[in-house]
């Protein structure tokens, strides 16, 4: 599918980073762990379309799919879990939404793991500017896809029968290479988060 402006641009721009991020990973099995890690090269050019953390999403995405398409078993597993541990108490931005819908099959769990955070965690206010204008996800709107909508009205409906649906449960969307490993996983996650939410209570 080719993309309209300005995601070519950005998908070009982009690839080098991903190229870098790769690379670095291979030496010292790292990926970056900040936003703007994320993004650092592309703040070296005249884009100044997105803020760090959905610039970030849109690179971690491009990132797995990157994996996905060299084969790079370990590799998309642990972008794809930094992706999700990241991202489970943000709405995804629609840039994201739009090329993973594009991307990744129907059947990926990353699909439904954007519509499951969207529906958590989207408020109508994140689409306009801190002064309260249009702005860049506002423009987005139109693009989103339509499947991304259904699901999205799919899931305020499960929502609305079930409330308890909404503590999302991060290992429902990570990626793991055994039954142990999964289940090691699961013990840290529920320890992280309920740390998080003693310190949110404070
Ligand atoms: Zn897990």
């Amino acid at each position: 599918m080719s993309l309209p402006f300005p995601f070519c641009y950005l998908t070009l721009i982009g690839f080098s980073r991903l190229v870098e991020i790769f690379i670095d990973w291979i030496y010292t099995q790292k990926i970056p762990t900040a936003s703007l890690n994320w993004v650092e090269a592309e703040n070296d050019t005249d884009s100044t379309i997105y803020t760090d953390d959905l610039g970030a999403q849109v690179l971690s995405a491009k990132a797995l799919n990157f994996a996905k398409r060299f084969l790079a078993k370990e590799y998309q597993q642990i972008v794809r879990n930094s992706h999700v541990n990241f991202n489970i108490d943000a709405a995804p931005g629609y840039e994201l939404v739009i090329y993973a819908f594009a991307n990744f099959p129907s059947t990926d769990s990353f699909l439904t793991f954007l519509v499951d955070t969207h529906c958590k965690n989207w408020a109508e206010a994140l689409d306009f500017n801190e002064d309260g204008e249009e702005g860049t996800e506002t423009k987005l709107r139109s693009q989103l896809p339509n499947d991304f909508l259904i699901r999205v009205m799919t899931r305020y409906n499960k929502l609305r029968g079930d409330p308890s649906l909404e503590v999302l449960n991060r290992c429902s969307y990570h990626e793991h290479a055994t039954k142990k490993e999964k289940k090691e996983c699961e013990k840290e996650s529920r320890v992280e988060d309920s740390s998080t939410d003693e310190s949110d209570d404070e």
